[in-house]
């Protein structure tokens, strides 16, 4: 999603939290072609069998097939050294268990094996290789998620010198060089420092499957899938593994999906921010906004969308730095609707004017 979005955003009216359209639920993060999964998970709940944890699984291993914008499963957001790697999460709201993995390598299927890690682990977070060895063991096969188009991509990067990049403060420049880099020198108590640290807006595509699942008992479950960020630093994972920040749901209150730099995202936990938010009364659009505001005032340059559901199906979205949407799609509505966010900033921005 691009800024020149975000301006079109700011010809939006603000919409008010959306009341539920009955049960089953699905919402999710995007609207566009993450609408396949929207369908995919709410058409699986017609099924009185598959659970809400089901649904957020074939909603985002949906995108994880199809690769949804690029932005989720492989041949997505390279690292600096053109590999693709998976961050995906699941949530059970009734246990509050979640699953994770992080830095998921050779490995196609992020959320089944996220899943695996809920279901048959006593554990939270699996990451890189060793995730990689448990999907193995558990049955998943290993392939290659590098396409020839990424890779392509990845030799006129080079080619441009490594621009962008996520690298600050070392030699040589990463504005115009590539690596291998050396951090330089920084002193901490000086008062240029917290300039040094502070990384530039997203410079980078990115963009995640985040959703939340309510079951026609009521019964609610989160989830999210992503490649990550393009040219990120080989290791990075971002906010998708990390349970209140990719996403996040308690049963007894509603749920929370989130897409963004992640990097800033994850600092905050705005997904579980928005749901405590819920707990204290506020409304869906109140609480998304109130988490995405936690951040702006410290980070207000970068790119941030949540999307919010309390546990009877109402709904609301909170963005900023860009025009963020959300699908949902519930009871018995015959397609999933896409809900266009005005961001926050630039709402600010011309209430200032
Ligand atoms: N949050 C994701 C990440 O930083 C990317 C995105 O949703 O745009 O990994």
């Amino acid at each position: 999603m691009t800024r020149t979005a975000a301006i079109a955003g700011l010809l939006a009216l603000s919409l008010p939290a959306q009341a539920s359209s009955g049960l089953p639920f699905i919402i999710n993060t995007w609207g566009g072609p993450f609408t396949a999964a929207t369908d995919a998970a709410y058409l699986s709940l017609q099924n009185p069998a598959t659970s809400a944890l089901d649904a957020v699984q074939v909603g985002c291993s949906t995108c994880e097939r199809n690769q949804c914008d690029g932005s989720v499963g492989f041949g997505g957001s390279p690292d600096e050294n053109c590999e693709t790697t998976l961050d995906a999460m699941i949530m059970d709201g009734t246990t509050m268990k979640s699953g994770a993995v992080a830095g998921l390598r050779r490995i196609k299927d992020a959320i089944a094996v996220a899943r695996y890690v809920l279901e048959y682990t006593t554990h939270t977070l699996l990451a890189g290789d060793l995730a990689t060895q448990f999907a193995v063991s558990n049955g998943f096969p290993l392939s290659n998620l590098t396409t020839a188009e990424q890779a392509a991509r990845c030799t006129a990067w080079r080619e441009d010198n490594c621009q962008p990049n996520y690298r600050i403060n070392v030699t040589p420049d990463p504005k115009s060089s590539c690596g291998p880099y050396t951090g330089t020198a920084l002193n901490s108590t000086s008062p240029a420092y917290k300039r040094a640290i502070t990384p530039d807006a997203s410079q980078t595509s990115h963009d995640t499957i985040s959703m939340i699942a309510i079951h026609a008992s009521g019964i609610m479950a989160a989830g999210t899938s992503t490649n990550g960020a393009t040219w990120k630093v080989p290791g990075r994972v971002g906010d998708g593994p990390i349970t209140g920040s990719g996403s996040y749901v308690d049963g007894d209150i509603g749920g929370c999906g989130a897409t963004g730099d992640g990097d800033i995202m994850m600092r905050f936990l705005p997904c579980y921010q928005a749901v405590e938010n819920l707990r204290q009364g506020m409304s869906p659009k109140l609480a998304a906004e109130d988490a995405v505001k936690r951040i702006l005032r410290k980070y207000p340059e970068g790119s941030y969308g949540i999307v919010v559901v309390d546990k009877y199906g109402e709904h609301g979205g909170a963005g900023s730095g860009w025009t963020f949407t959300y699908a949902f799609r519930g009871g018995s509505m015959n397609a999933t609707e896409v809900v266009s966010v005005p961001p926050l900033n630039e709402t600010r921005l011309v209430m200032q004017a």
